[in-house]
């Protein structure tokens, strides 16, 4: 599998399904697969933070979550030529947990929103069992957490405290943790809550999902320019 390195983070040339086609052995043989999320924002501000740097290069899977990432492949004429979706990626892997008849945990978004999103996971994958939730505001000690989540015996985790919190934390307590698949999706479960929206069908086909989103919350507007910037150090690391 190829990898390609912006500004010395690294990002695998991959699709949904080699990702999902390794779910059963990985399962089976009892190994951890860790899939975290790449996008301009992670690169750029990673240098903050070198125990998520190394969390991501141990990772078994690094998608290019974010069309900055696919331009910046492109500027090099590299082979990453789609951009792939925590989210996208979180919805395939729950029709894998479901067809497995696994069991998943989520842990991250404010209480009532994982409550929420749980319920409609389970309405719409009813042959997975939801072995534990905890919002990512709980009062339970990183240690209480870990325990719990290995306690549920879950196969599958998704961490959902945001960038840079939920790296950081799997980071620490991966290496403790017992579940098989862990995915950090970001903001996922506000959208599978129905909390938030996916931007209008247009702006996914125009892969401008990122401008939606950007324009829609307030405080996000600052990491628009985070493209342009990322893109221009790429460009820069090129030529050094
Ligand atoms: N979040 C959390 N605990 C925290 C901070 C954030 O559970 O201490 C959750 C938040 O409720 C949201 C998710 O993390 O569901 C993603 O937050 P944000 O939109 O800031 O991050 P992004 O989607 O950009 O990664």
């Amino acid at each position: 599998m190829a990898i390609e390195e912006f500004l010395g983070v690294p990002v695998d040339v991959i699709q949904y399904e080699d990702i999902i086609s390794q779910v059963e052995h990985f399962i089976e043989a009892n190994r951890q697969m860790r899939i975290t999320s790449v996008n301009p924002q992670v690169v750029v501000e990673v240098t903050q933070y070198p125990e998520i740097l190394q969390y991501i290069k141990q990772s078994t899977f690094r998608i290019p979550d974010g069309i900055g990432i696919v331009k910046a492949s492109q500027m090099r004429h590299g082979q990453i030529k789609e951009r792939l979706t925590g989210i996208e990626l979180m919805y395939q892997l729950l029709a894998n947990a479901n067809e497995l008849h696994e069991s998943i945990f989520l842990y991250g978004a404010r209480p009532e929103v994982v409550k929420r999103a749980a319920e409609n996971i389970q309405k719409d994958y009813p042959n997975l069992t939801i072995a534990g939730v905890i919002d990512g505001y709980t009062d339970l000690s990183e240690e209480e957490v870990v325990k719990a989540i290995n306690y549920s015996k879950a196969t599958f985790l998704f961490v959902a405290l945001g960038f840079p919190k939920q790296e950081a934390w799997l980071a620490r307590n991966a290496g403790e943790l017992n579940a098989n698949i862990i995915e950090d999706v970001g903001g996922s479960l506000d959208v599978i809550s129905g909390e938030v929206k996916r931007a209008p069908k247009i702006f996914q086909q125009l892969n401008l999902e990122w401008l939606y989103r950007s324009i829609s919350r307030p405080g996000r507007l600052g990491r628009l320019f985070q493209i342009p910037v990322f893109l221009w150090k790429v460009k820069r690391e090129k030529v050094n």
